[in-house]
Formats: C-alpha cells, sequence, structure tokens
C-alpha cells in the first residue's frame, strides 16, 4: 500500500500462497479499510499478485484496477477459477468439519465475487502516463514475465517535489519462450524489486537447453511406459510445454504420444494467448502447437476421470503448478504408487505446498485424505520458470541505475533474499538495500527513507513464519513417519514398543 496525502493505492492485491500458516492469512479480515483505498494498479494476473482482489471488492472496494489489457483478459478466466477453487476447497473442508463436529467455514470468495470483480478493471497501455489522484500518476513497462505482465513506475508529487518509484512485479527470464526481455526506466529513487531466485543461477536456462532437458525426462517416462504428469500453472508454462513437446515431436527428438491438457482453466486461457499470439515472441509456435492431431483438451469432469484409464505412455499437463489443488491431485493419486508413472515439476515449489513435498523425496504424501506410497519418477526441471535468475535480476537492477535512495527487496524466501542482497551489493551501497517483512511501514521522502514499522500494527504472523514450512507440514510428517515405523517394526510386540515409547516422549 502506498499513501501519499489524498490518495492511498495498492499495488497487487495477491493471495497468500505455500504453508497453512500463512494461507490462513487469506480468510481474515484485510488489514487496512477498504473503503478508504483509491486505486490499485495490477502488475499482472498470477494469482499471488491478484488472487485477493475480489475479496477486496467484497469488502466495499469499488475504485478502479488498472492493468494491462491480457491482465485484464487473463484475470477475467483466472479470477473465477480462483473463486471456484474457493468454493470446493471449502466445501471439502465443511464435508470433514461437520464429521468432526467443528465450525463450518465460509469461502474466501466465490465464483461469483470474482466475476463481479471484473467491472472494476480500467485498461492501461503499456508505455502510457495514467493519472492517480491530483498528485500522482504512474506507467507500465514490459515485465516479460507472463502474457500482459508489468512493472509499475510511480511518480508522486508533493509540496513541489517529486519521487519516483518503481515497482519489478514479477520479473521474467532471458530466454522466455513467448515473452520479451524486461524493460525499465532509469533513475529512480525507490526501487521495490522482486527477489523469487535471487539465490539461484540457472546456466541453462536457453531454449535449446530447456528443450534438452525436457527431452531426457520424456524419454525416461517413455521408457517406464507410463504416464508423464507435469503439474503446471494453467496460464503460460502449459502453453509453453505444450509448444516445445510438439516442437520436439515433430523433429523426432521425442517420440509422438498423446498429450492431454486436463485442466479447463488452461483451455480458457490457451485462446487468450491465440487471440495475442502476433504480440508474442515466437506465438507461431503456440497456435501451431494447439492445433497438433495428438493434443486434446479435457473439459468435463467425465472426459477427466477416463483419461486414468489411459494405458502406456503418455503426457498429462494439469494445473496447480504446486499440486495444491486442481486436477493433477486426482492424477497424482492415479499414478504415485506405479513404477511406471513419472512427475515433472517444472516451476516454483513453494515451501510447504505438496509439490515442493515430493521436490523433497518424500516417500509417502497424504493426497485428500488418503496416504500414498511414493513409486513413480520425481523429476524437477526448473528451466521453464517464469521467473529471472539470480544474475539476470541484479543485471535488470544495474539498468535502473542510478537508484537514489534505496531498494527493497521482496517476494522471496529467506535464502533468495540474502543471496539477491549479496548479489546487487557490489553494484549499490549495502547501506541503501532493505529486506523489510511482512507488514513492514516505511516514510520515503525526496530526501530520505525512515523505517516506521515499529509505529503500525505488529506484523500479522511473525516473520520467522513466512516463506517456510509450517507445524501443520511437520506433524504430516511425522504421522507419515511413525506409520512407516509401525509397518517396518517385525511384529505386534515391535510396535507396542513403538508406541510406548512415542508415549513416553509426549509425557517427558
Ligand atoms: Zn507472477
Ligand atoms: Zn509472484
Amino acid at each position: 500500500m502506498v499513501e501519499i496525502p489524498g490518495l492511498k493505492l495498492l499495488v497487487d492485491c495477491g493471495m497468500f500462497q505455500g504453508s497453512k500458516t500463512e494461507r490462513e492469512l487469506n480468510y481474515r479480515t484485510l488489514p487496512f479499510d477498504p473503503g478508504h483505498i483509491d486505486a490499485v494498479i495490477l502488475t499482472h494476473a498470477h494469482i499471488d499478485h491478484s488472487g485477493l482482489l475480489p475479496k477486496l471488492y467484497n469488502a466495499g472496494y469499488e475504485g478502479p484496477i488498472f492493468a494491462t489489457p491480457p491482465t485484464i483478459d487473463l484475470c477475467a478466466v483466472m479470477l473465477p477459477d480462483s473463486g471456484h477453487i474457493q468454493e470446493s476447497e471449502v466445501e471439502y473442508l465443511n464435508r470433514r468439519n461437520g464429521r468432526r463436529g467443528r465450525d463450518m467455514v465460509e469461502p474466501i470468495y466465490t465464483a461469483k465475487d470474482a466475476v463481479e470483480t471484473l467491472t472494476l478493471f480500467r485498461s492501461v497501455e503499456l508505455g502510457i502516463w495514467q493519472a492517480v489522484g491530483r498528485n500522482a500518476r504512474f506507467r507500465f513497462w514490459n515485465a516479460g514475465h507472463l502474457l500482459g505482465s508489468a512493472s509499475v513506475e510511480l511518480e508522486v508529487t508533493t509540496a513541489g517535489r517529486t519521487t519516483r518509484l518503481l515497482f519489478s512485479g514479477d520479473l521474467g527470464p532471458e530466454y522466455k519462450l513467448l515473452e520479451f526481455d524486461p524493460v525499465g526506466p532509469a533513475d529512480v529513487d525507490y526501487l521495490i524489486c522482486e527477489s523469487t531466485y535471487g539465490d539461484t543461477d540457472r546456466i541453462d536456462a536457453t531454449k535449446d537447453g530447456r528443450r534438452r532437458a525436457l527431452k531426457e525426462v520424456v524419454m525416461e517416462a517413455h521408457h517406464a511406459n507410463g504416464a508423464l504428469l507435469i503439474p503446471s500453472f494453467a496460464v503460460e508454462r502449459t502453453q509453453e510445454l505444450l509448444a516445445d513437446l510438439v516442437w520436439l515431436m515433430e523433429r523426432r527428438e521425442i517420440p509422438e504420444c498423446p498429450i492431454v491438457i486436463d485442466s479447463p482453466l488452461a483451455t480458457k486461457a490457451s485462446r487468450i494467448f491465440l487471440n495475442y499470439a502476433s504480440e508474442l515472441e515466437d506465438g507461431d509456435l503456440v497456435v501451431h502447437a494447439m492445433r497438433a492431431h495428438n493434443v486434446r483438451f479435457t473439459e468435463s469432469a467425465e472426459q477427466s476421470k477416463a483419461i486414468d484409464q489411459m494405458k502406456g505412455f503418455h503426457i498429462i499437463i494439469a494445473a496447480s503448478g504446486m499440486c495444491e489443488a486442481g486436477r493433477i491431485r486426482y492424477r497424482l493419486a492415479n499414478w504415485l504408487w506405479r513404477d511406471e508413472g513419472t512427475v515433472l515439476l517444472v516451476g516454483y515449489q513453494a515451501a510447504g505446498t505438496l509439490g515442493r513435498i515430493l521436490e523433497e523425496g518424500a516417500t509417502m504424501v497424504r493426497i485428500r485424505g488418503d496416504d500414498i506410497k511414493v513409486r513413480a519418477r520425481i523429476r524437477t526441471l526448473d528451466l521453464y520458470s517464469g521467473h529471472a535468475d539470480g544474475p539476470e535480476l541484479a543485471a535488470w537492477v544495474r539498468n535502473r541505475m542510478p537508484i537514489g535512495k534505496a531498494v527493497f527487496l521482496i517476494h522471496g524466501e529467506a535464502q533468495a533474499l540474502e543471496g539477491m542482497r549479496n548479489r546487487i551489493g557490489t553494484i549499490l551501497d549495502p547501506d541503501k538495500i532493505f529486506i523489510p517483512h511482512l507488514d513492514s511501514a516505511f516514510v520515503l521522502t525526496a530526501g530520505g527513507m525512515r523505517d516506521v514499522s515499529t509505529l503500525v500494527p505488529p506484523p500479522r504472523i511473525d516473520p520467522v513464519h513466512t516463506g517456510q514450512r509450517d507445524w501443520h507440514n511437520d506433524y504430516q510428517s511425522l504421522l507419515l513417519d511413525l506409520q512407516e515405523e509401525l509397518k517396518r517394526a517385525a511384529d505386534d510386540k515391535a510396535r507396542a514398543v513403538v508406541i510406548r515409547k512415542v508415549r513416553r516422549a509426549l509425557a517427558e
């Protein structure tokens, strides 16, 4: 939230993802009065940036939501889909709560709320100055991260002095299949910069390197002769994977097989990509891939269920990318316990999500209350990430210099933020680099900056509990370990010993 005399605005209004402790924040009342917000500037359509807009609307927000035209089109399918997910998660939870005699919960918002929120969107093209209130204006710069994604340059004039702020939004990598490289203005006072991969160096992230790595996993899955499951964000990642898979098949680099896109959202998003194909880098590859004869899109739940019957080698791409929701959970339940299955994780997996737990080599996982043995191969390929890696982030920051007052590093786990701080500490005065925590507050002027976090309400959750596994994750893995231990025990007598030891430990 940016507050200037006579104007309060939000840059993004995203949903917390990751551990249960963090996601729980989505259900709480917002930490400000939504009726007092004058405008929202949205960097891009990803749910961690747009996902609480319907909640904001429900809570009484009536102002404009400024976004680029493709962002608006993507939000028109992504927000109602998110509402639908909220509704079905809560429905499932309430069935369980009912059985356990617990209180019922309400969804954060519904698909209908999300559709109504869309009426607040106002389109702003890249590079065009847009006034907000009397003393501020902003313009969007291509961020190269997702169709429509943008950085926000905000210019505020108070008492005759102008302060320039730049919000990076999420930044794309150099060799992203469909997006042109990110750009931005130089000479700003304050930079608020994402740091997702601040500690990572991805040397192979070229188009060829990516296709080579994908081919390797496809060949392995082909050899195992089962499904290759690719949990993937429905928007852009799915279209990129599809384009590369068809590209490899047509060049006979990998064997041809059925490719199923098992995600209604991906189907809708793909149509939006077709509409903007001419504005994308290599947009024709997506158009071509979507029309390939072996590519199928499932719509109904029945069509989706039917693909569990498919035998032999085939590829299924389904949402969500971190395996937390969506149809991929059904496909995983059907394939994880089989030797023939292969799972390819292609994106960033937040701490505490099922995707991260698989990535870390869990041998047993719990999906919708069922414990499932992991026998399928788990492979990861982070080359499809929509985020710039450490060196690319640092290069982007360098191109924004001179940076007059301060850089705030956000949008990253502790290690990534520290990695980023070290990386840009060589090109910028380290005293100018700050890592704020959730609910931090600063006074920014053209003259300098002051941390006023102690003058505002305390953070909603302790900063040490953000961006990592929480006790829910630890509890789940403890239960699974205990189960394994009991199963491994030689006989009932040995099991009784294990239980007695645990009880003794509890008593202590
Ligand atoms: Zn994003
Ligand atoms: Zn993000």
